[in-house]
């Protein structure tokens, strides 16, 4: 069988036709080139408005870079024509596999966009001897795409969450659909300001915005503000999970000072490396853990009190009825001002401040599961951080919209991966 008989299977173009395949050499290895010739009789396309033209003249021959075989690059050899159109003047005619003025050819460019799913970038530029550029350009490629193409339609659910990147300096807002029956990273800003978010707001438009039916976010002042001004009809539901991570925050504050405290009067160890113990939801510790966790409970410590208090605000999320709910909460909050532990009372007084938001949660009951936030949460910081090394924030984006984005791809005859 010939090369082109394969290459006329998985990549089949109306107006051109393969020719001669042979061996060259590039940059010392061995690689094969595909000779491209315009059907006899077809007229060449304006790349400008895409109509068939008379030709003007032919630019010298060009390599672009296809999906490589069996560890060779595969390269197509083409001499465009160029086109006298009337509209747009002198072009060079429209290439059905290329990609503006890339090297790559779209099916490469895709091929290594699936790749890098799967792989890092830098991974994927090893392996098939790219450059990370190229790689990075690819995936780009495949997110404009994806993004151009994507049905905004029957979002009704959004969550917004933050995350730190840059080793804290800078945060990125991101915004996700939590539907049940569809769940994706929608959009990607720099920051966590109110324009940040007036910003997602004018991207996703006003009529979109008017059906969103629940907002989930953490207790941030920017986010609030914004949220009431743009989607005031929409039930804001403040999210467990971030509510739950305050609380974390507080206890991690209260045991460093705690331990440091101890440690200044000589007393015994006994805070040392229980940052875990105290953070971990009971049902997650190990036997040892658990064993070491009793043995800390005996203890009166502002730790542990807190640690107690946490543990006992989970109640709060099982209620069924709002008014038993908000009961709770209150007393809750009154035992936790009386405590005298400051970062705990901070908490308790942000919570007391937001009360209409959080007992919001139980109107949303059973409509909204905020384990989604959190999930999509743990997926981007993975994310972050297996691009360590990106500088800048773009990159970032585009690499948060490509593994979370479940965004589109175009239909084609061949898959080449
Ligand atoms: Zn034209």
């Amino acid at each position: 069988m010939l090369v082109k008989t394969i290459l006329n299977r998985v990549q089949k173009f109306k107006s051109f036709v393969y020719g001669a395949v042979r061996w060259v050499d590039h940059e010392g290895e061995p690689a094969l080139e595909v000779e491209l010739r315009a059907r006899a009789n077809s007229r060449p396309l304006c790349s400008g408005c895409g109509r068939a033209s008379p030709g003007y003249d032919r630019l010298p021959a060009r390599r672009f870079e296809f999906v490589p075989l069996w560890g060779l690059k595969v390269f197509f050899r083409y001499a465009p024509r160029r086109v006298d159109c009337p509209g747009c003047g002198v072009r060079v005619e429209h290439l059905p596999w290329a990609l503006g003025k890339r090297r790559l050819t779209q099916a490469c460019a895709w091929f290594l966009a699936r790749w890098a799913k799967r792989l890092s970038w830098k991974e994927v530029a090893e392996a098939f001897r790219m450059s990370w550029e190229a790689v990075f350009r690819s995936v780009e490629m495949a997110v404009a795409w994806g993004r151009a193409h994507q049905d905004l339609s029957g979002v009704e659910s959004i969550g917004v969450d933050e995350i730190q990147w840059q080793r804290g300096h800078r945060y990125l807002t991101l915004v996700y659909q939590i539907d049940s029956g569809c769940k994706r990273l929608l959009w990607v800003g720099e920051r966590r300001t109110v324009r940040t978010l007036l910003k997602f707001f004018r991207w996703f438009g006003r009529e979109r915005s008017a059906a969103l039916r629940f907002i989930c976010s953490d207790m941030w002042q920017p986010y609030l503000k914004v949220i009431a001004r743009k989607a005031g009809q929409a039930i804001h539901v403040l999210d467990r999970f971030h509510i739950m991570a305050h609380l974390g925050k507080a206890i991690d504050e209260v045991r460093s000072q705690e331990a440091k405290a101890l440690k200044a009067q000589g007393h015994d160890p006994v805070l040392t490396k229980t940052r875990w113990l105290l953070l971990k939801r009971p049902e997650h510790l190990t036997e040892n853990q658990e064993a070491r966790l009793a043995e800390l409970l005996q203890y009166n410590l502002k730790s542990v009190r807190s640690y107690l208090l946490k543990e006992e605000f989970q109640f709060f999320w099982t209620y069924k009825s709002p008014y038993w709910a908000g009961e709770f909460l209150e007393r809750w909050c009154k035992k936790i001002m009386r405590s005298k532990i400051e970062p705990m009372k901070k908490v308790a007084r942000m919570l007391r401040r937001h009360r209409p938001l959080l007992m919001n949660w139980f109107r949303a009951k059973g409509q909204l599961s905020s384990g989604v936030v959190e999930g999509f949460n743990t997926k981007a910081k993975l994310t972050v951080r297996k691009a360590f090394g990106f500088r800048t924030c773009h990159a970032m984006e585009i690499s948060l919209y490509h593994t979370l984005g479940a965004l589109p791809e175009p239909e084609s005859t061949h898959r080449f991966c």
